[in-house]
């Protein structure tokens, strides 16, 4: 029987900062039914799309990506926080709903020409994804689709995501 996923999110107003409704994705990954329901309506969309890796951002990119390659068969590539990354790295900034940062990539965790789905738990403004699509195709990756557990619609992260690339997107919740 399908779960509905809505049930497993905790809403939390006013946090990190006053005005942020913040939607707490802990009890649905904390559910073993909802969680594998979860990442198997994001692979159905991905999986036509013939992935050669998945990408998500840190750290709840790596909680949404990393069982969906596994499962796939298929590599996972993070994009970390400024500064965590050993080796030679390409890196984008971005702003946040609430702040701002930097990710980065190593310059060999991409091939030209890979076709690379992307995920996060959750799309806001789209300035996390953005810049995750901006590391793949610094590196000559294909973006080949985006996906998420939610999508705030107000805040134009889908529209933000288009104006770089029409690539084929999927969110299983909306607010
Ligand atoms: P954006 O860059 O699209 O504005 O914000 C999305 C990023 O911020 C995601 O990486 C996500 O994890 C985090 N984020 C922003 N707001 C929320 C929220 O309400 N709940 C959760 N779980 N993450 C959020």
């Amino acid at each position: 029987m399908e779960i509905d996923l809505h049930d497993y999110i905790a809403t939390t107003p006013d946090f990190p900062e006053k005005g942020v409704m913040f939607r707490d994705i802990n009890p649905l990954i904390g559910n073993g039914a909802a969680y594998r329901q979860a990442i198997n309506q994001l692979i159905d969309f991905a999986r036509p799309l013939h992935p050669d890796i998945i990408a998500g951002p840190e750290a709840r990119g790596f909680v949404v990506g990393s069982p969906m390659a596994y499962q796939m068969g298929i590599g996972f590539v993070p994009a970390r926080k400024y500064g965590k990354l050993p080796r030679k790295s390409v890196n984008a900034k971005y702003g946040l709903e609430y702040g701002h940062s930097e990710l980065q990539m190593h310059v060999d965790a991409i091939q030209p020409g890979q076709r690379v789905f992307i995920v996060d738990d959750l799309l806001a403004t789209g300035g996390t994804i953005t810049a995750t699509m901006n590391l793949v195709r610094q590196l000559g990756g294909i973006v080949v689709g985006t996906g998420f557990f939610i999508e705030l619609e107000d805040l134009n992260g889908r529209e933000n995501i288009m104006k770089i690339d029409n690539v084929p997107f999927k969110a299983l919740l909306e607010y």
